[in-house]
């Protein structure tokens, strides 16, 4: 079983329990529009091109395309006939060219993975991001079986949309799901993200009633989905799950933004974001007082 990932993070402390390698799946259905991981929304590799990084030295004109370009001594990328061969990559020598993606079978990424096992102590483990690791559902299934095979601790962090019978599957497997929610009103969710929400609430409604262990993370962007309003459904949409009695809110950032035209696509997403960081603290301790089952909403 062959999969694509565009990175694989070792020692994080943010990814589920204690100390996680982090495997990040290419490619995801939603398009949030403060998505801070471009280069994870296409499925399929693709040249990533850093302007800070190049020197305008044209060794990549020497490729077997016309893509590269050397205009009044600066470097120019065309990619209207780029076909993310990664043929450029290889005479680069300062690194601003790179493919993101690296197919990879099961049994190689458990074996980066494993390469971190003695740190795991009883909490740590392997988890699945992206993109969405859902939209390679069977690598993603796979990935978590062996991992579970290998005595690892399990967890996915997911935005929900995806085939309820893959996502049941893959939660047999699964230890901790961190399952994403943008907003709880259908039609401001299409319009924030491309999609609206039914199916991301009806899958976590059955990893709950299927008494999985999971924690809500709502990414708390200004002016999009930061209303009293919706935080506040947010807690009362947690008070009705079976078991669910935590929600991390996740205080929005610019990082990430200068990927978009590293990876050929355009934003016009850069909120202000103020002290958003306050914010988020207002909101949790609104939050924790609407519900009447006790939950906890972190920061
Ligand atoms: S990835 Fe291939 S097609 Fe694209 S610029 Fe590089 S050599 Fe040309
Ligand atoms: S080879 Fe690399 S550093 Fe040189 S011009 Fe091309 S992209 Fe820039």
């Amino acid at each position: 079983m062959i999969g694509t990932v565009f990175d694989i993070q070792h020692f994080s402390m943010d990814d589920g329990d204690g100390i996680r390698t982090v495997v990040f799946l290419k490619g995801c259905p939603l398009k949030c529009i403060w998505c801070h991981n471009p280069e994870g929304l296409k499925k399929e590799k693709q040249l990533f091109f850093s302007s800070t990084l190049c020197t305008d030295c044209g060794k990549c004109t020497k490729s077997n395309c016309d893509c590269h370009k050397i205009l009044y001594g600066k470097h120019l990328l065309e990619r209207k006939n780029c076909i993310d061969c990664g043929e450029c990559v290889k005479y680069c020598r300062s690194n601003a060219l790179r493919i993101v993606g690296k197919e990879m079978s099961v049994q190689e990424v458990l074996f980066e993975v494993c390469k971190d096992k003695a740190y795991y102590k009883d909490d740590g483990g392997i988890t699945l991001s992206g993109g969405e690791p859902m939209y390679q559902a069977d690598f993603a299934i796979e990935l978590l079986k062996a991992s579970k095979q290998a005595g690892l601790n399990t967890c996915m962090e997911t935005c929900g949309m995806c085939s309820s019978q893959d996502i049941l599957k893959a939660a047999e497997y699964t230890d901790m799901f961190y399952f994403d929610i943008k907003h709880t009103d259908s039609q401001t969710h299409k319009a924030l993200t491309g999609s609206d929400n039914t199916l991301i609430l009806k899958n976590l409604e059955l990893l709950s009633e299927a008494g999985k262990n999971i924690v809500l993370r709502v990414p708390v962007i200004p002016n999009k989905n930061d209303s009293q309003e919706n935080m506040i459904n947010i807690a009362l949409l947690c008070e009705k799950l079976k078991g669910v009695n935590k929600i991390h809110l996740l205080p929005y950032h610019t990082i990430g933004i200068d990927k978009y035209s590293s990876v050929g696509l355009l934003t016009e997403f850069a909120e202000k974001t103020g002290d958003i960081k306050e914010r988020c603290k207002y909101l949790a301790s609104i939050m924790q007082n609407k519900t009447s089952k006790p939950i906890k909403v972190i920061v």
